[in-house]
């Protein structure tokens, strides 16, 4: 079919049919441009986003894999998408592996000073059995792969490590796993890692821990670890730890959230992906409240102004990112004969703030395509393409299936205060950026979904494992991608 009008336009080139050919080639893309200004007005003027985000953050608040929060913000999900007209809006069950219960965690020095610490629990690591008095033991830097000889002196005790992480990159999680393993098998009662966040926050995570972390890995803010290590130089220093923790009895369920707005030929599609799982510190506004209302809105945005593009755009809120990005292997494999006929897929997962552009892992060969399909989003100054690779987000998984994969990325400013923290709350979010991210992922989505070509094909298996190793991602795909290592 396309061969028959290549042939076509050649022997008409002079005549009147390539003139009608330009004008309505000229006329779709006017109607393409105006559609894209409808979009950017309307992710401006309405507030719908933002609306959203209050209701998630206020009356569900943190929600973690598993739990009632997760399950009942799948629902608030489905509801506002059934609300926009998506009659097909659906969720999508799996299964998850282990489920884990966020108890409280408290410390104290009991000896030589009685003092109380400021200490967190990391997620999917079990609790102490019972408040448990320990000594405690200065690893440092924690190098891997110590000798049994030194690992021996941990036995029975807390061991403090600095990884010097800031969270914010998956690149140390390879660290933390492995090194909890070797804690474990030393027989230490538990793993303080030292909290980079600034005001003496704590962090929390289940990188590298789901389904289940070998001992009570725990974080400690820096200021109480620095106390504990000027108490140390002086001599033997005891603590309190109890960290009420717990597993389920057996796997647990989860879902994905999928809407189609179908295109003009529904064959080929282009998605729109955000995960609403998250921490429960605070109410996971920014990482990923604010990525999950700007989906949302994008969605509501096309349905509103009643936009067909010429392929279908579909929008997927993920669960289980937290863990191993479960639901976005979920989805992998349950719409696998899809995965070859999905042209890209859009992730935004980077907090709202000031943006740039989009990574595109690695993928030298899209890095030309991509750029010209990114123009109508220069005049908001977030048409940059970078080659940067990561696992930081549900895009591993798009990465390791071959696909197409675009995220978000923006100037960070004080991302990396907020993540996963007490202070990731509602009213930190910038509603401006909230906007202008639904217009950039809306107009991205809409300009791949309404082009011609596709920006590059599915790549195999032989060129993912080429593209891991130039990237540097392999060591953590290994880790992810282990037999223990199951979602
Ligand atoms: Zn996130």
């Amino acid at each position: 079919m396309r061969r028959l009008t290549v042939v076509i336009l050649l022997v008409f080139a002079a005549g009147p049919i390539s003139a009608q050919t330009d004008s309505s080639t000229a006329s779709k893309r006017q109607a393409g441009d105006e559609n894209i200004s409808r979009i950017v007005g309307h992710s401006f003027t309405s507030n719908g986003a933002m609306e959203f985000l209050e209701t998630l953050a206020d009356t569900i608040g943190g929600r973690i894999t598993g739990s009632d929060g997760s399950r009942q913000a799948a629902e608030l999900i489905l509801k506002a998408l059934k609300d926009a007209g998506f009659e097909d809006a659906h969720t999508e069950e799996y299964k998850l592996s282990s489920t884990w219960q966020h108890g409280p965690t408290t410390g104290e020095v009991v000896s030589p000073v009685q003092r109380s610490l400021v200490i967190g629990s990391y997620g999917w690591v079990p609790g102490t059995p019972g408040p448990i008095e320990v000594p405690v033991e200065d690893f440092g830097a924690a190098i891997l792969d110590s000798p049994p000889s030194v690992l021996a002196r941990f036995k029975g005790s807390a061991v403090i490590v600095d990884l010097r992480s800031n969270g914010l990159s998956t690149a140390y999680v390879g660290t933390r796993a492995v090194l909890a393993k070797q804690l474990a098998k030393a027989g230490a009662a538990a793993m303080f890692i030292v909290s980079d966040k600034p005001d003496r926050m704590v962090y929390t995570s289940a990188f590298g821990f789901y389904p289940r972390a070998p001992l009570p890995v725990l974080s400690i803010a820096s200021d109480d670890a620095a106390f504990l290590r000027r108490l140390l130089e002086k001599g033997p220093v005891r603590i309190k730890i109890d960290a009420q923790n717990s597993f389920g009895s057996g796997p647990g369920v989860e879902r994905n959230v999928v809407a189609d707005l179908p295109g003009e030929d529904t064959r080929e599609k282009v998605l729109l992906t955000a995960h609403f799982d998250d921490w429960d510190p605070a109410q996971g506004a920014n990482d990923n409240g604010a990525g999950v209302a700007v989906v949302l809105e994008a969605a509501r945005i096309f349905k509103r102004l009643g936009i067909r593009p010429r392929h279908t755009i579909r929008f997927v809120f993920f669960s289980g990112e937290e863990q191993l990005s479960n639901g976005s292997r979920a989805y992998i494999e349950r719409h696998k004969n899809e995965l070859d006929d999905t042209r890209a897929v859009f992730n935004i997962d980077c907090g709202a703030h000031p943006p740039l552009g989009f990574r595109i892992h690695g993928r030298t060969d899209l890095e030309g395509p991509s750029r010209e399909l990114l123009k109508p989003l220069a005049p908001l100054g977030a048409d940059h393409v970078y080659l940067d690779a990561d696992f930081d987000s549900d895009q591993e998984t798009f990465i390791v299936a071959g696909m197409p994969i675009y995220s978000l990325w923006v100037d960070q400013r004080d991302y990396d205060a907020r993540h996963h923290t007490i202070i990731d709350t509602f009213e930190r979010v910038d509603p401006l950026m909230v906007k202008l991210e639904t217009a950039i992922m809306a107009v991205a989505a809409y300009s791949f979904a309404n082009a011609e070509k596709r920006p590059g094909p599915r790549i195999g298996p032989a060129q993912v494992q080429e593209l891991l190793k130039r990237t540097g991602l392999e060591p953590l795909y290994k880790l992810e991608y282990s037999e223990e290592n199951q979602p």
